[in-house]
């Protein structure tokens, strides 16, 4: 069963929708239209039960195939763009200054629609399909947002199943991996209090910038010497601001960062050396060092059982050899690993082919993925919940 012939000739309307999203791109949970237009279309293609307002701006769609079945599959797409301004000089491009869809979550949300239509057109499969619309994936957890919001019980979700486009993946592949496959997105902020005065009395102040400096050094040598060298972490202090004067040593300086991992046992080696690092790096040259840690998007981890589906999925849409089912992980995050806690289930990345990276401003969600990211989705419910 290749690309479902069906969905091969909804195409050219799922670009259609994906481009009118594109030009109106909305931000985190402010998607008034963009929930609108879903939860009208699901309406419209005559879903069971549409609810809109599940984590703030959240909509789901359910499907009933035609046969009553234990099993109940949720399948996941985005729906927010990004502050960038857009440079792709498309026809599509966004009608909105200085916000564009640059993580193709237009892509996302009209390939999940297509398969909606499919579905409750032909309900070829025994059980209940979860569409799932979700606001905030673009750092406001949206995801964690509908799950607090009930969305796993409500509707009875056993597994859930997420896509996301991938530049650099020809179209018309799909890649997936077991285990860790996006990193934890956490960040971190430092604040140093020295002793400023004049630049040419060194000595009777405490300099935050020296401080500073031998904090992002030593900070270097976790990866390197606390880290196990099979396993992964990024630290990396990306600003530090001190100063506003040649001839004057500050009072205090003020650094951040991220920090990215793929274990749990990883994320808590690296914030616990952090925390024991800095404070005594500060105490040790006479100043104060805060550090403040903020845990944000877990790792995404899929599970073993549900990659194989997936896996399995994905080769009936386009072959067996089209699957890179050993997808290196990514220090990206994605808020995705939250429904992956609740659930099991798996992530899997489409190809967008040879487009610009995801959050450039010549990103494009690329239309030709269509027909193979909805006939995915579409195979996975009539393949797991067979009629
Ligand atoms: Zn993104
Ligand atoms: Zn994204």
């Amino acid at each position: 069963m290749p690309i479902i012939n069906s969905l091969a000739e909804y195409a050219d309307d799922i670009a259609h929708w994906r481009r009118d999203l594109h030009r109106n791109p909305e931000l985190l949970y402010d998607l008034e239209r963009t929930a609108g237009i879903v939860a009208e279309k699901l309406r419209e293609f005559g879903c069971d039960e549409v609810v809109e307002g599940i984590g703030r701006t959240g909509v789901v769609g359910v499907v009933k195939g035609r046969e009553e079945g234990e099993t109940v599959i949720g399948l996941r797409a985005d729906m927010d763009a990004l502050p960038i301004q857009e440079e792709t000089g498309k026809p599509w491009a966004s009608e909105v200054p200085g916000r564009m869809h640059a993580c193709g979550h237009d892509g996302h949300t009209a390939m999940l629609l297509g398969a909606a239509r499919y579905l409750a057109q032909t309900r070829n499969f025994a059980g209940r399909a979860v569409l799932i619309f979700q606001p905030a994936e673009e750092g406001g957890a949206g995801a964690r947002a509908m799950i607090e919001d009930g969305l796993m019980e409500r509707f009875g979700i056993v597994e859930v199943y997420g896509m996301h486009n991938m530049p650099g993946l020809p179209v018309g592949q799909f890649g997936i991996r077991s285990g860790p496959l996006m990193a934890a997105a956490d960040h971190f902020s430092i604040q140093i209090e020295g002793k400023g005065g004049h630049a040419a009395k060194p000595h009777q102040g405490v300099d935050p910038v020296l401080v500073g400096t031998e904090i992002v050094g030593a900070l270097q040598s976790i990866v390197a010497r606390n880290v196990d060298p099979l396993k992964n972490a990024v630290v990396s202090v990306t600003t530090f601001h001190a100063g506003d004067a040649f001839n004057v040593t500050p009072q205090r300086a003020t650094l951040t960062g991220t920090v990215r991992t793929l274990e749990p046992g990883i994320r808590d080696l690296v914030e616990r050396r952090m925390s024991e690092m800095i404070p005594a790096i500060g105490a040790a040259f006479g100043a104060t060092a805060r550090f403040t840690y903020k845990r944000n998007y877990p790792v995404t981890v899929n599970h073993a059982e549900q990659t194989e589906k997936a896996i399995e999925v994905a080769r009936s849409v386009v072959g067996e050899k089209a699957v890179l089912t050993d997808n290196p992980p990514m220090m990206g995050g994605e808020d995705f690993s939250f429904m992956l806690e609740a659930r099991p289930g798996a992530f899997i990345f489409v190809g967008n082919g040879d487009s610009a990276g995801l959050h450039h401003p010549a990103y494009d969600f690329n239309d030709s993925a269509i027909p193979y990211g909805a006939s995915y989705w579409a195979s996975l419910v009539e393949r797991l919940m067979p009629a």
